[in-house]
């Protein structure tokens, strides 16, 4: 589709090795949303002079370019909705250097999660950024979405760990935001500007991130409780009692229901909704939280509470719940997955009016999520397939985001708009706050060609001419 004139140009500028024009490209169409929009080409670009020639050429011709990094969002940040070129960061993928003294890491975006964790380790240090998908995700993907996980319930997200970042812009000039130390307030931030920006205002190429030190130890819990009312009572009393888990997880009826043969143990009769906590710190520390942990989980009614540090069983528990959101996917013949937040005192309300909308419509409403941060994971499912039960989801879908910003929360926590979710931004920002954002995207980009078409409501944005 591109002219055979712009594809010897764009080989010239970023070499035949890193260009794929054949059905290659088709593994580059998705992302975990499992809907494919076909790139007309790939660059799997090597270097930043590589993606400042593709950006060069891409402003010349008037053609998209969308980053991407692993592809396991679940927004579509990273389809090529209008076509053009994907740029593939996942060959910028060394860690760079890790520093004990200083408490950072090097590291290029295509760097898995995991594989920090991993060097990170030996320092006696730790990244706490840990998304569900941390086995899969790329570190320049949750720094564009300024991705959550388990941990940030203690430790916060990643824009907290991002200190320094080298960027392309889309004009290919090369910016470097922040310092690296840990206080900098020199200007406006564009380090901030551009972390959860979904690739729409410049390409990641390099990242300081924060370290922190690894804690001595770490508990896991798991509270069987009689119904998910118990369950964000808990997490209240939780904050009430000023006691701050590692990570706070949740389970909604339906959520145990689907996983309760997958689990390690079988659950009493009784129990349908489930917490799963850690508490970590000091030694001594970390054995008085989970006693404290403990305690509150029995006040609130718990059935029984699990308690054990590391072994089988813990880490068979966590990939269950990592792998929920597959396992909704595999069970189901349509899923559409929600990750609203609402503030902690409203959470039960939020679940009980989510059930409410998907039994008006006659789809199965399932949550579970990071709820010490108010953030669930509502997924709206269906056992028919085809388009009338879709369209019924796609309604329930627009309720609950309508339902999470009446309540003072937001339609995304951790996910990103992408184009997911573009169509209903307009529920969460007001248009003077979405034009001025847009105001940002044209002065960052003014011929449209990074990742359009995302996040805000583009009317006025010309198709590319492909
Ligand atoms: C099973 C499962 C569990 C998940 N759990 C969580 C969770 O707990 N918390 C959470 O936050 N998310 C979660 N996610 C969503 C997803 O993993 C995150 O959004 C992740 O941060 C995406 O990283 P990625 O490398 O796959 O990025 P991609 O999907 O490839 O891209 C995501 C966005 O980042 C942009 N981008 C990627 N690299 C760059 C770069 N170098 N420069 C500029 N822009 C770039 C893309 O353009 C796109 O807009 C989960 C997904 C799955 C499938």
């Amino acid at each position: 589709m591109l002219s055979a004139e712009q594809l010897r140009e764009l080989e010239a500028a970023v070499g035949a090795a890193s260009l794929i024009l054949d059905e290659r490209r088709v593994a580059f169409a998705a992302d975990e949303l499992k809907v494919p929009y076909l790139p007309h080409a790939v660059v799997e670009a090597r270097s930043v002079a590589d993606i400042q020639a593709l950006l060069r050429w891409a402003n010349r011709h008037k053609v998209p370019v969308t980053p991407r990094g692993a592809g396991t969002g679940l927004s579509g940040g990273a389809l090529a909705v209008r076509g053009g070129v994907v740029l593939s960061m996942a060959r910028f993928n060394r860690i760079l250097e890790i520093d004990p003294v200083n408490r950072w890491a090097v590291v290029e975006p295509g760097v898995i999660n995991f594989q920090l964790q991993e060097a990170a380790a030996p320092h006696g240090l730790f990244y706490p950024p840990d998304p569900a998908s941390w086995e899969s995700s790329s570190l320049g993907g949750n720094v564009a979405e300024d991705a959550g996980g388990p941990r940030c319930v203690k430790y916060g997200v990643t824009r907290a760990y991002v200190l320094q970042l080298e960027a392309v812009l889309p004009s290919g000039e090369v910016i470097t935001c922040g310092p690296r130390t840990r206080k900098g307030v020199a200007g406006y931030s564009l380090r901030d500007l551009l972390i959860g920006s979904e690739g729409t205002l410049a390409v990641i190429t390099r990242m300081v991130l924060r370290l922190q030190p690894k804690p001595a130890r770490t508990l896991t819990l798991l509270a069987l409780l009689p119904d998910s009312a118990s369950a964000c009572a808990l997490a209240a009393t939780i904050n009430r009692e000023g006691l701050t888990p590692s990570a706070l997880e949740f389970m909604d009826e339906a959520a145990v229901e689907l996983v309760r043969g997958d689990l390690p143990m079988a659950l009493p009769e009784g129990c349908r909704s489930l917490l799963l906590l850690e508490a970590d710190g000091g030694r001594a520390e970390a054995e008085e939280l989970a006693e404290r942990l403990g305690h509150l989980c029995g006040e609130a009614g718990a059935l029984d509470v699990w308690m054990a540090e590391g072994g089988e069983k813990a880490a068979r528990l966590w990939e269950v719940r990592r792998r929920l959101s597959h396992t909704t996917r595999e069970r189901f013949a349509q899923k559409l997955s929600e990750d609203i937040a609402v503030p902690l005192d409203r959470l039960q309300e939020c679940l009980e009016a989510c059930r409410r909308l998907g039994q008006a419509k006659g789809v199965h409403v399932l949550a579970y999520g990071h709820l010490g941060d108010g953030n669930l994971h509502v997924n709206v499912l269906s056992r028919e397939e085809g388009e009338a039960s879709l369209a019924r989801m796609w309604q329930v879908v627009e309720e609950i985001f309508r339902l999470a910003v009446d309540f003072g929360g937001t339609i995304t926590a951790e996910h990103g708009v992408g184009c997911w979710k573009q169509p209903y931004i307009g529920i969460e920002l007001s248009p003077q706050s979405e034009q001025l954002q847009m105001n940002i995207k044209r002065l960052f980009d003014p011929n449209n060609i990074l990742n359009p078409a995302k996040i805000f409501s583009w009317p006025q944005i010309e198709e590319f001419d492909a």
